[in-house]
């Protein structure tokens, strides 16, 4: 599944090949993503692609007097190509823009793609995101006093979209093994000292990712069967009995929440 790394890359890859280019066509192949792709986004021919954003994991394709929301769901992905490349099975919508066309190929459907001509940040789908992880909006202070609620384990609390967006498993996990953090340390109990290390753990670990994927850059044009994955060499992650890469002790696994959680029994403490 794209996690927020994967979308961040994607749009810094396609913002630089769409933003200014003019609308000149829509083909959607398949309506029935997620939820259906509304009438709306068949009349976008005219407009102009002002820049895309994100939030979360939604790619926010500003068109002046309102915004395409896309999301990749679980197997998405979106491509700049020649006008008029083949469509693929899976091709289902296409954003054609002069000389070259922006396609979402998304096998399994799980993807949207939606428009809101009214205020992007009160959609429905964003408006209760949590804040963003890479902006400054994350900091000690704000995770000390989102923590102070929260009965769970630091680990469930990352994870938890409505307070930070986009901490998925493997980045939860990693940072609070580069934080010190046993991922079952209670949230509410966490020292402001420790939250400011949490902090800077999550940008640490997203901003490697990120830059992991730059390197993915050139399938955004052209190519075809880019994976949405980055490949990722973990600390912890998916590590169980493995020796920790800092101080040998072996990675245990937990499960928090129905999900895996990988830490070392030395380097991360209650
Ligand atoms: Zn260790």
């Amino acid at each position: 599944m794209p996690e927020l790394p994967e979308v961040e890359v994607t749009r810094r890859g396609l913002e630089p090949l769409v933003a200014g280019r003019v609308i000149s066509a829509v083909a959607v192949r398949e309506p029935r993503l997620r939820w259906p792709v509304p009438a709306d986004v068949y009349g976008l021919a005219g407009r102009r692609v002002l820049a895309i954003r994100r939030r979360g994991k939604y790619l926010l394709i500003d068109c002046g007097d309102g915004h395409l929301i896309v999301h990749l769901g679980m197997s998405g992905s979106l491509r700049v190509l020649p006008p008029g490349s083949p469509a693929q099975k899976h091709d289902h919508f296409d954003l054609v823009l002069g000389d070259r066309l922006l396609r979402l190929r998304d096998p399994r459907r799980f993807g949207a793609v939606l428009w809101t001509s009214a205020d992007v940040a009160r959609h429905p789908l964003l408006a209760s995101l949590g804040i963003e992880p890479l902006s400054r909006a994350l900091d000690a202070e704000r995770l000390y006093r989102l923590t102070r609620a929260h009965r769970t384990g630091i680990k469930q609390f990352l994870m938890d979209g409505r307070r930070i967006v986009g901490v998925g498993n493997i980045y939860a996990n990693e940072s609070l093994f580069h934080a010190g953090i046993h991922p079952r340390s209670p949230a509410r109990r966490l020292s402001l000292a420790r939250c400011e290390r949490l902090a800077a753990a999550i940008k640490l670990t997203l901003r490697a990712a990120i830059r992991a994927g730059g390197s993915t850059l050139r399938d955004f044009v052209g190519a075809d069967g880019a994976s949405g994955h980055f490949q990722r060499r973990t600390w912890v992650y998916d590590r169980a009995g493995e020796p920790c890469r800092r101080c040998g002790a072996a990675i245990r696994r937990l499960e928090q929440g129905q999900r895996s959680t990988y830490f070392c029994p030395r380097c991360q403490r209650y």
